[in-house]
């Protein structure tokens, strides 16, 4: 391969939008690895894991179906000391959830 050939085949990859964009996520990357060390990255996404799992047991408390047993859940009055959100209580361990 002669250096006109290499020439091209750079230049073509320089003015390949999805290359721009490649390069721009990779540099977004780069600035989040230096800008978090991997502890905090590490507890990011463990808060993230547990705001998914919090969603998934909300939702199916609201569907009235216990996140423990899968029992019925007895669907119960607003609470104001828990930021309004509903207590439901399940007819089978008798657990009390919020959602
Ligand atoms: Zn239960």
């Amino acid at each position: 391969m002669d250096t006109r050939e290499l020439d091209k085949i750079v230049s073509g990859i320089g003015s390949n939008p999805l290359s721009t964009i490649t390069a721009m996520m990779l540099g977004a990357n780069k600035r989040y690895k230096e800008k978090y060390t991997k502890e905090e990255r590490e507890a990011m996404k463990q808060e993230r894991e547990v705001a998914r799992l919090e969603e998934i047991r909300c939702s199916q408390v609201r569907q009235g179906s216990c996140p423990s047993c899968k029992g019925k859940l007895t669907r119960g009055k607003k609470d104001k000391r828990n930021n309004y959100k509903r207590s439901w209580e399940c007819r089978e361990c008798e657990e009390f959830h919020l959602a």
